[in-house]
């Protein structure tokens, strides 16, 4: 019995039951997908299903806006996968006669469809044999090949990647890739792996050695940038300002209250006369409320701590700010918007959840 027949043979009765492993329907499988990259799976089935509902069919997510993407993406961070969604959808339905590709090559040619997504359609929808490598993969293939070389490398992709399909059944490479996604998912975990439930123990070096936490090994340490925004949360009582963030930066197309980056937060006691926002806010002259709003946010390379001012401003200072193109909104109305994750965090403090504001 060769090593991929004990996988399969494992995945079979050990198996997660989900949604999308009962279809070869490539959208259904791409959708899938993109969205349980960086999300666990819990998270992640909740949100398939409501795309699902929503888009049944990829003619409907290619006929639907960014902004409707974007706001049933909500919560899942990570938006330029919700943007791309949006792209690849119209780019195969108005270019590609709504023809999903079926060749590794020409999955990759997509809009956000890398190595892992292209080799994950192209198995299990259309039983290419192609490796898939997550990070589940590359931890299973780097203890059972013992490798040396940093995966977080060049040479060191290369080689899992030359492992991996090495051992990939060729005959049934959807259920290879799924058996080898699930062991690591379920058996070879990153800190207490399963050696005693593992159906492929007797070929891992790792394991003979002993050296199953030497594995994989990692050079690069994740730089995090450090960033402090000031926001500015500006009402008449009735309505307030957001603004739709348009550069390349986080959370591009999502709406926020305005905000000022700075090196540091600005204060509460002297933020009325702080230059930028003085400028920021020419149009209006505000009344600083006493609520204290600070919030560390953790995204995969970035560390942004937040700080929201709340200014209380007259009603024609609010028609001031609309001629001076900020967009003016109310509480109802905002709930259409797509935000983001720290911006959700503020509504609730702020209680726009509950009260009009
Ligand atoms: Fe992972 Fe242990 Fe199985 Fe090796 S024997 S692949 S370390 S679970």
């Amino acid at each position: 019995m060769s090593i991929s027949d004990k996988l399969i043979e494992w995945y079979k009765i050990n198996q997660r039951d989900l949604p999308w492993r009962h279809t070869s329907n490539p959208y259904y499988i791409w959708l899938s997908e993109v969205i349980l990259q960086q999300t666990r799976i819990e998270q992640g089935l909740a949100y398939y299903k409501r795309f699902i509902q929503k888009f049944p069919t990829l003619k409907e997510l290619a006929d639907s806006t960014e902004e409707e993407i974007l706001k049933l993406w909500q919560g899942l961070g990570y938006y330029t996968r919700a943007r791309n969604l949006s792209l690849t959808a119209k780019n195969i339905v108005f270019n590609l006669e709504g023809v999903f590709p079926d060749s590794y090559s020409e999955l990759k040619k997509l809009k956000g469809i890398g190595d892992y997504t292209a080799a994950a359609i192209a198995s299990f929808a259309f039983s290419r044999p192609h490796a898939v490598i997550d990070g589940n993969v590359i931890r299973v293939v780097s203890r059972l090949f013992a490798i040396r070389e940093s995966v977080d490398t060049t040479s060191g992709k290369n080689e899992i990647k030359r492992l991996a399909t090495s051992i990939l059944n060729y005959e049934k490479p959807g259920e290879h890739n799924q058996a080898m996604m699930e062991l690591g998912a379920l058996v070879c975990l990153p800190k207490s792996p399963l050696c005693s439930d593992c159906p492929v123990v007797s070929y891992c070096v790792a394991f003979k050695e002993n050296r199953q936490h030497e594995f994989p090994v990692k050079l690069k340490k994740v730089k995090i940038r450090v960033r402090y925004f000031n926001y500015f949360f500006i009402s008449d009582g009735r309505r307030f300002i957001v603004v739709k963030r348009s550069d390349n930066d986080v959370w591009r197309n999502l709406y926020e209250f305005p905000m000022i980056e700075s090196n540091s937060l600005f204060s509460y006691r002297t933020v009325l006369d702080n230059h930028s926002v003085r400028k920021m806010f020419k149009f209006v002259s505000p009344k600083l409320a006493d609520t204290r709003i600070n919030k560390l946010h953790v995204l995969t390379h970035q560390k942004i701590y937040a700080r929201l001012f709340w200014f209380i401003i007259k009603e024609e200072d609010m028609d001031n700010a609309a001629k001076s193109g900020f967009l003016i909104t109310d509480t109802l109305t905002f709930q259409t918007y797509p935000v983001h994750r720290l911006m959700e965090l503020f509504i609730n403090d702020i209680g726009m959840n509950d009260t009009a504001v």
